[in-house]
This record gives structure tokens, C-alpha cells and sequence, in this order.
């Protein structure tokens, strides 16, 4: 049985670096070899290779930021009372 699996854009079997996976196709990828650091890594929600959105353009590397949703409270009209 072969053990040779191959991952990331260097096709290499190495795992001792920091990588990530990506959430559509689930390749994993070296932080180094596509310029993606840690830190910056957990800054992401969902995380899609550029193989994955060069062939769905709707894919969008999700930050953790931008997945929060601010409820927008309307402010009743009745609360301002003109005289
Ligand atoms: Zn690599
Ligand atoms: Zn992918």
C-alpha cells in the first residue's frame, strides 16, 4: 500500500509545517506556499483555495470578522415626538 499522498500546490507528502484546509475541496495546502500565515489563517472562517475559486467565483474566503452580523434595531418613529 502506497503511503505517498501528495498535498498542496508542491504536491509533496509533508506535513511538519503549519497548513490549511481548504472547506471546498479539502485539499490541504502549506501556509508558505500560498503566502498564508498562521496568524492570518485564523482570521478566517471559511478558507477556499484559488483552484476552488477560480472555478466557483461565488466561493469567498470568509473572515471571522465579516461573518458577524450586526442586528440593525428600527427605531419606532413613535419614540420622536415633534410638537
Ligand atoms: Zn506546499
Ligand atoms: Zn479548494
Amino acid at each position: 500500500m502506497s503511503e505517498d499522498i501528495a498535498y498542496c500546490i508542491c504536491r509533496s507528502s509533508d506535513i511538519s509545517r503549519f497548513m490549511i484546509c481548504c472547506d471546498n475541496c479539502d485539499e490541504w495546502y502549506h501556509g508558505d506556499c500560498i503566502s498564508m500565515t498562521k496568524e492570518r489563517a485564523f482570521t478566517f472562517l471559511k478558507f477556499y483555495c484559488s483552484k476552488c475559486r477560480d472555478r466557483d467565483p461565488s466561493l469567498k474566503n470568509q473572515l471571522v470578522k465579516e461573518s458577524k452580523k450586526y442586528v440593525v434595531y428600527t427605531i419606532s418613529s413613535s419614540e420622536v415626538t415633534s410638537k
